[in-house]
């Protein structure tokens, strides 16, 4: 198969920037530090007599007032974040806003960077989400006022965005009031489902309005409002409030004369459409032979509706099970079936929901239409997959942009114990998906899965993600399974790791050149950590030992001493750590000779010294070599606390 216009290519608008309006000096700091981590963002600013900001890289000036310069956004950017009081922001927007499915969001910061409110655009424009993006870049506290987010209700009216659903007829505020009164125990809302991806049901809070089976409900539970989501229209009979989400699962296979006109192709698959009652919205894309890859009508319907196209050699055509093969087809193309075939390659699928059918219009050419539903829906979303490591335990260790990356996802991927740290950043509707420790390659391909059906996906390691972390496998099965590189987009976090904070926690015993070893041989085999304790130690390395003890592997950290005891000194110092920065945190320092191995879990990490690491006032110092470089004073026994330290 070839495939053009797929994802990459297809015609979409060009993503439209952020405006950051910030007018005073401290307000355009923080804007500043707001478009660092954000994709696509201008600041504003107003032009200081100096002129200073004029010459920072991205930050535009104005002269005139505030109020021309929302104006002019206001059409442009895809959101506003003022950093400016509320009560101005109100004044400022009040003559654009128009229509919640049109305007752009509008976030406040206030010029302390406490708060960050999602004002305006909350859901559709998505501003809520980008309101918890701000927060988590300035670190300070998301104000968000939606019924959904106070109920910790699905956002019905973004609910399936991030599948590439697309939004269908419907009363939106109708469902969207009869989900708050529902949420407040009046009623419910029933959801009718019949295709498309149903995980999201699973991610609901306990207490939630949301129906499946009408039949199920006692008569005492009235039905407030339905939620349609279906490759069909809605009955006509459903009863009114009512919204559609269309997932994309119909892949239209067409066939057509040399010449057709765009109009008679779209005829004919508007026609094909009403006639099964499916939605246009829920079009995937077009695919058809690849010799009509130069077929300007049917560029021009693909084009006009931002659909992909596929294309298919006539062998890959002819290899597949059609119920109407036609032997005159063959004979001109090389396959017995064209559109037929097309729509069940593309939908990778055999559910042919439409046999072909031939539109011929006298001197606008013709167009045969077939339609194959896929078991997976499309999604014109490029998936994102970023691998995050979101350091030792406590918030504070988090790095702003893992912060940024966990808030941003669709969905986040983790051991249970991982995704319970960051569980304060976790937003309703986010997609969690714990996993068992012991099931990497099952959340790895997890992971990947998702971020192919087009999600931004955080997979969660602890520490740093590319240290005895995920990153590893995630990119190791990507290389493994036809990765181009580009689809998912992979951005690997990096976080503290667990020897850089078990260090912090007792001194600066890394200052040397060091080396970190895992003890585990589940997946190395013991010689080989033997051989590299050997190295290790001979070699005068600073050592931090990962996974040094669990409850069935007891020995090998007896063995790294006894073998660190061969090449060192007894008294050289050893630290164990457990659950740095975390609530449970316990450290000891104690010396090599004196090394209890039974204290070790694997919650700890063991550093030991090399020869000339030392412990002063319960600090373990490793020298650099500053002093001896630079003055007289040459050793630990020569340093001027020798007598306190050991
Ligand atoms: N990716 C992680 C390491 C995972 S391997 C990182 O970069 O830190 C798991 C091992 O890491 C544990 O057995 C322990 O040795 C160490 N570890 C992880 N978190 C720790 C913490 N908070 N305190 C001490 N050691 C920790």
């Amino acid at each position: 198969m070839s495939i053009s216009n797929f994802r990459a290519d297809v015609r979409r608008p060009a993503a439209r920037p952020i405006a950051i309006l910030a007018p005073t000096p401290t307000a355009c700091a923080i804007a500043q530090q707001l478009q660092a981590g954000l994709a696509e963002a201008v600041v504003w600013t107003k032009a200081s007599s100096e002129s200073e900001s004029a010459e920072l890289e991205r930050v535009r000036t104005y002269t005139g007032s505030l109020a021309a310069v929302v104006q002019q956004v206001w059409q442009e950017a895809e959101a506003l974040v003022f950093v400016l009081a509320t009560g101005a922001v109100v004044r400022l927007i009040a003559p654009y806003l128009a229509d919640k499915s049109t305007d752009p969001a509008v976030v406040v910061v206030d010029e302390g960077a406490k708060f960050a409110i999602s004002l305006s655009g909350g859901h559709g424009a998505g501003g809520d989400r980008l309101t918890r993006e701000v927060a988590a870049l300035l670190e300070a506290t998301p104000v968000i006022s939606s019924a959904s987010e106070v109920h910790q209700l699905p956002a019905l009216d973004t609910l399936g965005k991030s599948f590439g659903w697309q939004r269908g007829a419907g009363d939106w505020l109708g469902v969207a009031s009869a989900a708050v009164r529902a949420a407040a125990g009046a009623g419910a809302i029933a959801v009718r489902q019949t295709c498309g991806w149903t995980m999201w049901q699973q991610q609901l809070p306990d207490r939630h309005p949301l129906v499946w089976e009408v039949s199920e409900l006692s008569d005492e539970i009235p039905i407030r409002a339905t939620l349609w989501i279906s490759d069909r229209r809605p009955p006509a009979d459903l009863p009114q409030p009512y919204a559609c989400w269309h997932p994309r699962t119909l892949w239209l296979g067409v066939g057509c004369e040399r010449g057709t006109a765009a109009a008679t192709i779209e005829r004919a698959i508007a026609d094909r459409l009403a006639e099964l009652g499916l939605a246009r919205a829920a079009v995937a894309g077009l695919a058809s032979i690849a010799l009509k890859a130069d077929e300007a009508g049917l560029l021009a319907v693909a084009r006009q509706y931002q659909w992909p196209l596929r294309w298919f050699e006539a062998a890959e055509l002819a290899r597949a099970t059609v119920p109407n093969p036609s032997p005159v087809v063959e004979r001109a193309v090389g396959t017995p079936s064209v559109a037929e075939a097309a729509a069940l390659l593309a939908a990778e699928s055999d559910r042919l929901v439409a046999p072909k059918q031939v539109l011929r219009v006298p001197d606008a050419g013709a167009c045969t239409v077939a339609i194959a539903r896929a078991e997976c829906e499309y999604s014109p979303r490029l998936g994102q997959l970023r691998l995050v490591g979101i350091g030792p335990g406590s918030l504070d260790c988090l790095t702003p942009a893992a912060r940024q990356a966990i808030v941003r996802a669709d969905a986040v991927v983790g051991y249970q114990l991982y995704l319970d740290l960051v569980s304060p950043l976790l937003r309703p509707q986010q997609i969690v998906c714990a996993s068992p420790i012991t099931q990497e390659v099952q959340r790895a391909d997890g992971a990947i899965a998702l971020a192919r059906r087009g999600l931004s996906v955080a997979v969660l390691s602890s520490g740093d993600c590319g240290i005895y972390g995920m990153a590893g496998l995630v990119l190791e099965r990507l290389a493994q399974t036809g990765w181009d590189g580009r689809s998912p987009q992979v951005e690997v976090v990096p976080g503290i790791t667990a020897l850089q904070a078990a260090a912090a926690r007792v001194g600066a015993p890394l200052m040397h050149d060091f080396c970190a070893i895992s003890l585990s041989d589940l997946l190395t085999p013991w010689p080989v950590i033997e051989r590299r304790l050997e190295a290790a130690a001979a070699a005068d390395f600073v050592v931090a030992l990962y996974n040094p003890r669990s409850q069935t592997r007891t020995r090998g950290i007896a063995t790294a001493r006894d073998i660190f005891l061969r090449h060192r000194s007894p008294a050289t110092p050893v630290a164990i750590v457990r659950a740095a920065y975390r609530s449970d945190e316990s450290i000891q320092i104690t010396t090599l000779t004196d090394f209890d191995v039974a204290v070790v879990d694997m919650l700890s990490t063991v550093l030991i010294g090399n020869s000339n690491t030392f412990v002063c006032e319960g600090y373990a110092i490793t020298p650099r070599g500053y002093l001896r470089a630079y003055s007289s004073m040459t050793s630990p026994l020569t340093h001027p606390d020798a007598d306190r330290c050991s």
